[in-house]
């Protein structure tokens, strides 16, 4: 009926936007209740240095283990609460969950930094360098750098001031502050400048092709130089094979992330691994190197 005529069509796209509405609140609600009833968890993926063949840290990262439809990603269930306050909860709940898996591996003789992602709206509210100090005053075992968060890059552009004085303030609490999908955004060298991050994050799409893409190589190159002069860490994610891990550290990157190194894990499955490849990182040591 609603494609016959003008009138009956708007009708009809106002009832099915309604629908979706409808529908993403519905979804909201259950999140909320997710929230309320545990059933979100964190995966560990780890970050590692692949001169030296040491960890340098995870990344925490959410899933969703639904009642009825199994385990959820994020694209699966984040995207529905950017803009809304329950990002922040989700965020907040991360940050505790992991403060708490950080100070469980303390407790095994094992210092290892966890990053966080932090969505846009969850940094900018009023209240966050608070309930940040909050959380780190939870767990006096734990010291300075054993948590890190994560910023997207377009999240930093918008409220450029705001975002510089809240990352200031979170390494201040000796929380450093990495920029996430670095590449992907708007930052400029002007931007880079004001924000006093302590790393950008590669972005995968670049890292993917510097195999074979010349122009992909020439970006990550250049990141790595602009990252350098302004005294910034970079560490590239999306590390998907050895082969792109050696092409890194030809390019002067030795900080990655990746399937190629390790898919996320969960908590239990982390000290294995990391006793494991320490044993015998896929690059051998720069020690080995040496001696060769
Ligand atoms: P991100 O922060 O850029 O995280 C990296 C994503 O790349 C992760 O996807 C990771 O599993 C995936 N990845 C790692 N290595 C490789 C690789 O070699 N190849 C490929 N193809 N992918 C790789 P995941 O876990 O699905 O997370 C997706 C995004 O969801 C994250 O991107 C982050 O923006 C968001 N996210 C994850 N956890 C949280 C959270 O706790 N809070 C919020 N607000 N967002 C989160
Ligand atoms: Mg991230
Ligand atoms: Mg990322
Ligand atoms: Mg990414």
């Amino acid at each position: 009926f609603g494609k016959r005529e003008g009138g009956g069509r708007v009708r009809f796209f106002d009832a099915q936007a309604a629908r979706v509405d409808q529908q993403v609140l519905w979804e909201r609600r259950r999140i909320e209740g997710g929230l309320l009833h545990s059933e979100f968890f964190l995966l560990y993926q780890p970050k590692v240095d692949m001169r030296s063949g040491t960890v340098v840290g995870v990344e925490a990262l959410v899933r969703w283990q639904h009642p009825h439809r199994g385990v959820l990603q994020p694209w699966e269930f984040v995207p529905l609460i950017e803009d809304h306050e329950l990002v922040e909860h989700l965020g907040d709940w991360a940050i505790g969950a992991a403060l708490h898996q950080a100070n469980d591996w303390a407790e095994a003789g094992r210092d290892i930094s966890i990053s966080v992602n932090i969505g846009p709206r969850h940094m900018a509210r009023l209240d966050f360098l608070e309930r940040l100090a909050f959380h780190l005053s939870q767990w006096p075992l734990l010291h300075a750098g054993s948590l890190e968060l994560e910023i997207l890059e377009s999240t930093a552009i918008n409220e450029l001031a705001k975002i510089a004085d809240l990352v200031a303030g979170c390494q201040l609490l000796g929380v450093p502050v990495t920029m996430d999908d670095f590449g992907t955004g708007y930052a400029s060298l002007a931007y880079m400048r004001q924000l006093p991050v302590h790393a950008l994050k590669l972005d995968q799409s670049f890292v993917r092709g510097i195999l074979d893409n010349d122009e992909d190589r020439a970006i990550v190159a250049a990141v790595l130089m602009l990252a350098q002069s302004l005294g910034r860490t970079t560490i590239a994610e999306g590390v998907e094979t050895v082969e792109h891990g050696r092409a890194l550290l030809a390019l002067g990157c030795t900080l990655g992330q990746g399937y190629g190194i390790a898919k996320p894990m969960p908590a239990e499955a982390l000290l294995p691994w990391i006793a494991e490849f320490e044993r015998s990182p896929p690059w051998g040591r720069a020690g080995d190197a040496a001696a060769a």
